[in-house]
């Protein structure tokens, strides 16, 4: 759609660094690919690091696999140190879209801290909205590769292998809507105090995801640049970037 485009100039001022959260099937991974090539932004997304992680039967994947298999989130422990690594370990020039993380409120305040440590400043933290039963249409056509979990969107059922380690796709055995369902009150139980906590920051826009990728896109980017006008007013804290 944009690939003709030249990706625009990282942002000089103000935030940098974002935070895209959303329930599965809210397409949080697909906003945040197209906010990370409009913005030369480096995504990181905590679910595709999880996905290696079991694939590569390192330490704790054992632990990961077993909790997200029963539909639970990943030990906080271990996304806590991948947040802390993606923020320390690339240089702060190039900004960061984290995609799906930090969701609970303790993974959230390490974080802010972090992103402060580091001379990043504080991001800005984008939710998508979308209701029960918008997901519950979006994810009859969700697909998963059984080996390395990769995610598939199909009208049909497959036909090919898996395009990454040619795995069998299949329907995930929980995607049914009792189980969605669950998940889905799990994820807003979990995520609740996270959005109030970025709220309270003044660090949170929410956008109506239940619009074509475009649209969410369109209004995504306006909300960005409304409070980045917001935020660089004369007076308000300018962030200190180190170089
Ligand atoms: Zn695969």
């Amino acid at each position: 759609m944009n690939s003709g485009k030249k990706p625009n100039p990282p942002m000089k001022s103000g935030v940098n660094n974002f935070i895209i959260l959303g329930s599965s099937g809210s397409g949080k991974g697909t906003q945040a690919e197209i906010l990370g090539r409009k913005f030369n932004l480096k995504v990181v997304d905590g679910g595709d690091y999880l996905r290696k992680l079991i694939f590569s039967r390192a330490e704790n994947s054992r632990r990961v696999s077993e909790k997200l298999n029963k539909g639970k989130l990943a030990p906080t422990d271990i996304i806590k140190e991948w947040i802390r690594r993606q923020i320390f370990s690339k240089p702060i020039s190039r900004g960061l879209i984290f995609s799906g993380q930090p969701r609970m409120i303790g993974e959230a305040k390490l974080a802010l801290k972090w992103f402060k440590q580091s001379g990043r400043g504080l991001p800005l933290a984008i939710f998508l909205k979308v209701s029960t039963q918008e997901v519950l249409k979006r994810l009859k056509k969700r697909y998963i590769c059984s080996k390395c979990k990769e995610v598939y969107t199909l009208d049909k059922p497959p036909v090919r292998p898996c395009k990454i380690c040619g795995g069998k796709i299949i329907k995930r055995s929980d995607d049914t809507p009792r189980l969605i369902k669950n998940r889905l009150e799990y994820f807003y139980k979990q995520v609740a105090k996270t959005l109030k906590f970025f709220k309270e920051k003044g660090i949170l826009i929410e956008v109506n995801g239940e619009q074509s990728v475009g649209e969410v896109h369109k209004e995504i980017v306006r909300k960005i640049k409304f409070y980045k006008t917001k935020s660089q007013k004369p007076n308000t804290k300018t962030i200190n970037q180190k170089v």
